[in-house]
């Protein structure tokens, strides 16, 4: 391992050539990606695995976990305020009004059980028990499953956020990573982990010490990026999943697939989700417009069009499962599946 020492407000790094799921050494898919979002000083290099069997993305170099903190500064969970200027604004209702449309056309739709189903993770109501969010960043969604009737506890490396959500709603929350914390074995009936697997250094460590914690039969559930969505194929360096130097590692839904069997999971489900891409395809745009000077048109219209993609995108998913911008996955610990009823899964034709 090679080490680069830098100055303060810039990130030291380690090399990382090899694949983290399947060890092959990785080609150069795009050079000189910078922080589009909180502008953390640094060039980046995403490596892809060669093996179209696996397919998982990285960064190479990649931040040293001590100094990765850096890159959170002015991260979302943060709360950065918002302007009340009147551009934004009006930008803010017409992304609402196109919100509202959505779903009243959606209704019944299996697009918009997605988008229900996605609020409580596809955990639904079957059942309380004790639920750990790892990444619990606001707590929103350990609040609504409290309500559901769910023990909850959450972990949450960002110190600030975490006391934000003991003040907010009282829910008791371990300040870290998963496997610093050390919580006994065997205790959780459900783990979840929103948009966090892309952001860890060692996802095969995370996902063994979630097996670990979670009781015989319990359940993972957990969304990511997914490296072979529509978003990506269309927006290139410019695809809003990649968020370098956060995104350390993304998936492809067979690279997720080995590496929850290699920690020891049995797959219930894994399919690709289009409810939350809206906003991938606008910040695409913005994101294209900045690096590339290209001018993507009035915001009121690239709104617009990016709630029309994601129901293209939606609609390429009936054909090619691979195509959604979310991975979800529903893996259990024991070695028998439970019962299709004991399941609320998405079922994409359905
Ligand atoms: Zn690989």
């Amino acid at each position: 391992m090679t080490m680069t020492r830098n100055d303060a407000d810039t990130l030291r790094t380690e090399t990382s050539p090899e694949c983290a799921v399947c060890a092959r050494p990785g080609r150069v898919l795009y050079e000189g990606l910078t922080d589009y979002l909180a502008g953390t000083a640094g060039q980046w290099r995403m490596l892809r695995c060669p093996d179209a069997a696996c397919g998982l993305l990285w960064l190479d170099p990649k931040p040293l976990a001590a100094d990765l903190i850096k890159a959170y500064a002015t991260y979302h969970t943060h709360g950065a305020s918002r302007a009340r200027d009147p551009a934004r604004l009006w930008h803010s209702a017409v992304n609402s009004a196109c919100k509202q449309l959505s779903r009243l056309l959606e209704l019944g739709s299996a697009l918009g059980r997605q988008r229900r189903e996605l609020r409580t993770m596809f955990i639904g109501e079957g059942g309380a028990g004790k639920l750990l969010e790892v990444g619990c960043g606001s707590g929103r969604f350990l609040n609504r499953m409290r309500e559901l009737g769910w023990a909850v506890e959450g972990v949450e490396f960002d110190s600030v956020a975490a006391a934000r959500i003991g003040k907010r709603f009282g829910i008791q929350v371990g300040v870290g990573s998963l496997p610093e914390l050390r919580y006994a074995q065997d205790n959780y009936d459900v783990l979840a982990m929103s948009q966090v697997i892309e952001h860890v250094h060692d996802p095969v460590a995370l996902l063994k010490e979630c097996r670990r914690v979670l009781r015989p039969g319990g359940r993972l559930v957990l969304s990511t990026p997914n490296a072979l969505s529509v978003a990506h194929r269309l927006y290139g360096r410019s695809w809003r999943g990649l968020e370098p130097p956060r995104h350390l590692h993304i998936f492809t839904p067979a690279a997720l697939e080995i590496t929850a069997r290699r920690c020891g999971f049995q797959i219930l489900k894994l399919v690709t989700l289009s409810a939350e891409s809206a906003g991938i395809y606008r910040a695409s745009e913005l994101i294209g417009e900045t690096q590339g000077g290209r001018r993507a048109g009035a915001a009121s219209a690239s709104i617009v069009r990016s709630w029309l993609m994601r129901y293209r995108e939606y609609r390429e998913t009936l054909s090619d499962p691979h195509a959604g911008h979310d991975i979800f996955l529903i893996a259990t610990k024991q070695a028998a599946a439970p019962p299709p009823s004991d399941l609320t899964v998405f079922a994409p034709r359905a």
